[in-house]
């Protein structure tokens, strides 16, 4: 009988991995389209986080042989601080996320958390330590209290409730005639973007990782949600090592350090105050983007 079982067991630890990191990632890298590529070293170890630190070693990159998108990226990250990645689509920023989880290995060049290269470590030991808030979070069709449980299944009920009044949706799950039982999802109550980003924040917060991939909701968000929203991330960061993939300007300003990619390479970095001094493409981006709210608003 035990011969059967485990095998069993062990395909349902698996299975359970899988959806982990599908839900994780979210939408954020279209995984179900992409191949399983990359597998643990057999002598592969669980990954030590000690501050973690993140360093992208001259890395290289392509998904085709004949079409580099990371052509010699090299950036640090010091444990606890924040890194920003802007650049126009297609310049590589999502890539950077991928290679940090391990969906692809480098081409040439290494990725390290804490001296530790990626390739040498246990992909469930990596992805235990990176938390993903996505631009889009996915939702089953259960209820609050299993949507923001799953960032870790075996939290008490307390644990869940301060991520979610760390989150800032607390006060709206408890006035829902259900609470945490309200069913949400395709089949139960519509949340609405910044609603389901709360979730997001509140699994993650619940999940407890020291590094964090943020995606920057690109769907429109309202000015303030927006920016409610990212105070909650900022609390979020405080004492992690975090890199946002930044499709907004606004939102990099207090980043520790800012890249700016372009076709692949870091053209720029520093942080904003330097950044706007040097006068040359962030400071650029600034000002159509500055001058483009300001439209907006106007309008
Ligand atoms: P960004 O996030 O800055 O918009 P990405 O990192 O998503 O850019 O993409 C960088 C480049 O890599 C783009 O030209 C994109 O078309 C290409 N690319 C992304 N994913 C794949 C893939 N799975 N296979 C082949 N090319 C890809």
């Amino acid at each position: 009988m035990l011969q059967i079982i485990s095998p069993l067991n062990f395909l349902g630890t698996v299975y359970r991995e899988i959806r982990q990191s599908l839900v994780d990632m979210g939408e954020m890298f279209d995984l179900l389209e992409q191949p399983a590529e990359v597998v643990d070293a057999p002598d592969a170890k669980a990954l030590k986080v000690s501050g973690g630190e993140v360093v992208f070693d001259d890395v290289h990159f392509a998904y085709e042989p004949e079409r580099p998108i990371l052509n010699g990226l090299s950036v640090t990250v010091q444990a606890g601080q924040s890194l920003a990645i802007v650049g126009p689509t297609g310049s590589g920023k999502s890539t950077i996320g991928r290679l940090l989880f391990r969906f692809y290995d480098v081409e040439s060049g290494a990725l390290r958390i804490d001296g530790q290269d990626v390739r040498d470590v246990t992909q469930h030991s990596l992805h235990c330590a990176i938390g993903v808030v996505p631009q889009d979070t996915v939702l089953f069709n259960d209820s609050i209290y299993y949507n923001i449980a799953y960032g870790r299944p075996e939290a008490s009920r307390e644990e869940v409730e301060e991520a979610a009044r760390a989150a800032e949706i607390h006060g709206f799950v408890q006035s829902l005639p259900k609470g945490y039982d309200t069913l949400v999802g395709e089949r139960g109550l519509k949340l609405s973007g910044g609603e389901k980003q709360r979730v997001g924040i509140a699994r993650t917060i619940l999940k407890n990782p020291p590094i964090l991939l943020l995606d920057e909701a690109t769907s429109a968000l309202d000015t303030r949600t927006e920016q409610e929203i990212q105070a909650s991330l900022a609390r979020m960061g405080q004492g992690r090592t975090v890199i946002m993939i930044a499709h907004r300007l606004s939102t990099v300003v207090e980043a520790d350090q800012i890249i700016v990619l372009e076709s692949g390479r870091v053209i720029e970095r520093g942080t904003h105050a330097e950044l706007l001094e040097q006068h040359d493409r962030y400071a650029g981006m600034w000002a159509v983007q500055r001058a483009a709210e300001s439209g907006a608003d106007a309008a």
